[in-house]
């Protein structure tokens, strides 16, 4: 693979037999805009709203939350702005949120969306600082989106759903000026990705958290090393998995991204893109290697490797096939 920035970052995303793709940035702030910019990046996939958080002593007012969302979305003309709320916990934790002491099971416990909902009036702040920021990309030709991590039950969309309709009328009663917004669900719980037929209907798009679903999938911690020849994402059972959750919403007519670091893995890009997948959202730096894989592949040669793949048993056999397949297609 050429792996040239320059020659590849304006070429567009399209596959040898002219399907388009759209490959899209991972941000923590509008401070990494410019670089999605730079690497020829159709949007935003994935806004990690947590950083104003961790960067804060105290939760951000909805002014200064405001402010970095509207920031984002003037940096990323002509594009699309998926923004996420607020994902602390595992990993990350703030005090001021409640995160006094060690959880004993922090992936397993209180973090993300289930956080957001036993403190309301800050998530109503997130809500509205991003529904008001969105009326900002109308200027600039940016569709902004909205999406809920960890999300894993039905009863838990509805809830988002209706916190967002809260967060409008009361903009509205105020006479503030915003946009609403298309609302999906990330999907990295399992329990979600069997559900996954029932939860379509309540939303207008789906991102698949791989790491997070990974990591459950296999019970492995995705940050602990002895345990990472199990957090596999190549592993048999995640790629059952998500060739169905990618099926289900392709079925339904709901736009479906990945967004975690498999997306920008050669082996695992392969594999998606035969499953149907046609939206990626990776680290900037990887936009331009992947689409210059993208050019290399065609729905048929991909299609014939993953119907092979998914017949193979073990992990170390799916990579060592991968590899060798990668190795001529490229
Ligand atoms: C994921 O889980 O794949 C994801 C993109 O979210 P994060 O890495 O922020 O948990
Ligand atoms: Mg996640």
């Amino acid at each position: 693979l050429k792996n040239t920035l320059a020659e590849n970052k304006d070429q567009p995303a399209v596959t040898a037999d002219g399907i388009k793709l759209e490959l899209l940035a991972n941000i923590n702030g509008a401070i990494d805009c410019s670089a999605a910019v730079a690497m020829g990046s159709a949007g935003v996939g994935l806004f990690r709203t947590e950083y104003i958080y961790l960067t804060h002593p105290d939760v951000p007012d909805e002014e200064e939350q405001y402010i970095a969302y509207r920031d984002a979305i003037l940096a990323t003309p002509g594009s699309t702005m998926t923004i996420r709320t607020l994902d602390i916990g595992g990993d990350k934790t703030v005090p001021y949120l409640g995160h006094t002491h060690q959880e004993a099971n922090p992936f397993m416990g209180w973090r993300s969306i289930r956080l957001s909902f036993e403190h309301p009036e800050f998530f109503n702040t997130q809500l509205r600082a991003v529904l008001r920021a969105a009326a900002e990309g109308a200027s600039v030709n940016t569709q902004v989106k909205l999406m809920f991590p960890m999300i894993t039950t039905v009863e838990e969309v509805r809830k988002t759903r209706a916190m967002v309709r809260k967060a409008a009328q009361q903009l509205r009663a105020e006479n503030k000026r915003f946009a609403e917004v298309p609302l999906g669900m990330m999907l990295e719980v399992p329990a979600a990705a069997i559900s996954i037929n029932d939860m379509l209907p309540l939303v207008d798009f789906v991102s698949i958290g791989s790491n997070d679903l990974v990591q459950y999938l296999m019970a492995a911690d995705r940050d602990n090393p002895k345990v990472s020849h199990l957090c596999q994402p190549l592993a048999p059972p995640v790629l059952r998995v998500l060739a169905t959750v990618i099926k289900a919403c392709n079925k339904a007519g709901k736009p479906v991204t990945l967004c975690g670091e498999m997306a920008a893995q050669p082996r695992a890009f392969v594999l998606l893109f035969a499953m149907g997948l046609r939206s990626f959202s990776m680290s900037a730096s990887f936009i331009p290697s992947m689409k210059e894989l993208a050019a290399h592949l065609t729905e048929e040669s991909c299609r014939t490797i993953l119907r092979r793949a998914l017949t193979l048993r073990t992990t170390s056999a799916v990579k060592r096939y991968m590899a060798e397949q990668l190795a001529i297609l490229a």
